[in-house]
Order: C-alpha cells, then structure tokens, then sequence
C-alpha cells in the first residue's frame, strides 16, 4: 500500500473517537515499515492487549478501524478460523474481536464482529514471521502471494463493509 506517516494512520480511525486515536501505540514505527510488501497494516496495541488495528487503502484513501478483542472465557477454547487470512488458531491465537461502526451508529454501541488473528497479526503467519500450527490448517493448494491477496482483499471488504454502516 502507499506509505503513511503516522498522523495519517492515526486520522484514518474511523470508529474511535480523537483521544483514543490520539492515544494508540505503535507495534512498529510507520517510518520503517516496508510499505511496498505490506497490502495492509495490522497491529496490536503493545500496551493495550485487547485493542487491535487495521488500515487499508480504499479508493486510495486510508480507512482505520479500532477492533477489541472479547476477553477469553478461560479453559476449552476450540480452535477457530480468522475471517481475514483463514489461518486456523486455537486459544489465544484467534480473537473474536468486536468492531465499533463509525458515527451515530457506533456511539449507541452497536458494533460488528469477525473472528480475527490475535493481534490482526494476519500478515505475520502469511508471510512467516510467526509460525502457524500445521495440523489445524486446511489444505489448499494457494501460493502465499495467492494467501497474502486473499487476506488483502477480506480486509478491504471488511473494512469497506464498517465505514459504509457509518
Ligand atoms: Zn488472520
């Protein structure tokens, strides 16, 4: 995706409110990010661990969502699929993460919700950075270039879906 400084990634949250924008941590410094090998940014707050992120380029426009990550009930969690990579987790990998809709909408509390690596940490197990548990996948015959536009284009789906519930 284009590069963004981190006042853009901070001002394309759209379903927080300014303070909380304002507020957010970094897992990685947006200068160093390797933008032309990222499809889209996802991170968890390194001092928040249930608040999560996502920003894609819609339109070539940046739209950033807050995510929050339901507290696990404790003991038996099944394993469960991210809806955006299709990675298979059990317990902690996988959040089920509640989304805020922008506006009117999201300040009555209503939000939208979607099984989500924890951490949206998507392109991490897609591109090797953090190892997956190989007997919970499915098999498929994809290419990870196949795995990482797939997520890409759940994500921008995703987050198309929530700005336009706004
Ligand atoms: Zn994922």
């Amino acid at each position: 995706m284009r590069a963004l400084t981190e006042k853009e990634i901070r001002d394309s949250l759209m379903n927080c409110s300014k303070g909380q924008a304002k507020r957010l941590n970094f897992a990685q410094d947006p200068a160093e990010v390797d933008w032309e090998n990222t499809p889209f940014l996802g991170w968890g707050d390194p001092k928040s661990p249930l608040d999560s992120y996502l920003c894609a380029e819609i339109d070539g426009e940046a739209v950033g969502l807050v995510l929050r990550a339901a507290a696990k009930p404790s003991g038996a969690a099944t394993a469960q699929m991210c809806q955006m990579c299709k990675s298979v987790h059990a317990g902690a990998g996988i959040s089920f993460m509640a989304v805020p809709l922008p506006g009117e909408a999201g300040r009555k509390g209503n939000t939208a919700g979607t099984y989500m690596c924890q951490g949206a940490a998507c392109l991490d197990y897609l591109m090797g950075r953090a190892r997956l548990e190989k007997s919970l996948q499915m098999k498929e015959t994809l290419t990870r270039e196949e795995k990482i536009e797939r997520a890409q284009e759940n994500v921008e789906a995703f987050v198309r879906s929530i700005r336009d519930r706004g």
